[in-house]
């Protein structure tokens, strides 16, 4: 048993060493066209979808007050929230997240109980979308999914689903900006336009945040913060790069590399935040298909938005709305399932059953996965 965990282990690092070294664009999306002309936001109506609203507008100037931007730091915006080449010039009080690798006392980056992993998912609701939400129903999972405004606007009855399922809703910008390259009057923009897009659907404003790409600095950070949302990034490493699907990633190195990450949970001081995807049909069926049939089947993990492994129970400016805070669970490394791996009939789901799912399921790239898990999970 030992040696098969140990040709697997070594057999999945390689794996991740190549990916590692594949091409390394953080998200893709296709380039477009956004107005240079401002003309005021009609009453009812939003921004131009996918472009970092205009701060002229008098929406947005009444947005503005609500920060005092005296107390905000000050550093230049970054260009096009690239790294300098010397990123030993960039001043230590700048805390440039995906620069610097500094992580803010205040940031959300991990989950504090071992084997607790903060599920999210991001960019979404797209077409997609419904997929994910309907194998995470089946376990009765709930998920923090980190919202783009334009795509709230385009598909409101999918966010509004993701919200009456009791997913957790955050802000992930307007248009999916690199907030550190906009000035301090376009990233209210971008939070507030969102925060108004999911309320206008859904009635409630979120107050957690991510920042695309992982890019936010202490600028972006003290403006979010006066606004009243949290920053919530990932756990650093924890990226799955379903985004490179099917250039500099496939399934099934991103499977290998996810489980990696499962070989060293129980060697970790806390839990995890994962970064993953719902807006293209290539993410969600790797999470559907890869990653999700594995955790399913794996003891000792708990899958969790990131308020309830916070323990934070008002996840919205106004309250609770559909989130419902569960009491703790027992996770860890002790074999039990925790809440989250149970039936949409309210019975415990066992893995045995979820195993065989996935055996008759699974596409061919699976093939053997459960076994290799099994192995893997039955070494702690
Ligand atoms: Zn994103």
């Amino acid at each position: 048993m030992v040696k098969i965990l140990s040709t697997l282990i070594t057999a999945t690092l390689c794996l991740s060493m190549v990916s590692a070294h594949g091409l390394h664009s953080i998200e893709k999306r296709a380039e477009l066209v956004c107005p240079t002309v401002y003309a005021p936001v009609a009453p009812g109506a939003y921004p131009a979808l996918d472009c970092t609203p205009f701060t002229e507008d008098p929406q947005v100037q009444a947005w503005l007050k609500l920060v005092d931007f005296s107390k905000t730091p000050v550093f230049p915006p970054s260009i096009k929230g690239e790294c300098p080449v010397d990123t030993a010039s960039i001043p230590k009080g700048r805390c440039w997240w995906t620069c610097q690798k500094c992580e803010d006392k205040d940031d959300i980056v991990v989950c504090p109980k071992v084997g607790t992993w903060g599920l999210t998912y991001d960019d979404g609701p797209s077409p997609d979308s419904p997929r994910l939400y309907d194998v995470l129903k089946q376990h009765n999972t709930k998920a923090t999914l980190f919202i783009v405004g334009s795509r709230a606007v385009s598909y409101p009855e999918t966010l509004k689903r993701a919200y009456n399922e009791g997913h957790q809703i955050a802000i992930h910008t307007w248009s999916h900006a690199k907030i550190t390259s906009l000035s301090n009057a376009e990233i209210v923009a971008e939070l507030k336009w969102t925060e108004k897009a999911i309320f206008d659907v859904i009635g409630v404003s979120p107050i957690y945040w991510r920042p695309p790409y992982g890019d936010v600095d202490a600028r972006a950070r003290n403006i979010a913060t006066q606004l009243g949302f949290k920053t919530a990034i990932w756990t650093q490493g924890f990226d799955t790069k379903d985004y490179e699907i099917p250039t500099a990633a496939t399934p099934e190195t991103i499977v290998a590399a996810f489980k990696s990450w499962l070989v060293n949970i129980p060697n970790m001081k806390t839990g995890f935040i994962v970064l993953e995807h719902d807006v293209l049909p290539e993410e969600v069926d790797v999470a559907v298909k890869g990653i999700l049939p594995i955790a399913y089947a794996a003891k000792g993990l708990t899958m969790e938005p990131i308020a309830q492994c916070l323990n934070d129970g008002k996840p919205y400016k106004e309250g609770a709305g559909t989130f419902k805070l569960l009491p703790p669970s027992s996770t860890g490394t002790n074999g039990t399932t925790g809440p989250s791996v149970v039936g949409g009939d309210g019975k415990n789901t066992t893995s045995a059953a979820v195993g065989s799912v996935l055996a008759t399921n699974a596409p061919a790239w699976m093939a053997g996965v459960s076994i290799a898990i099994a192995a893997m999970f039955s070494a702690y």
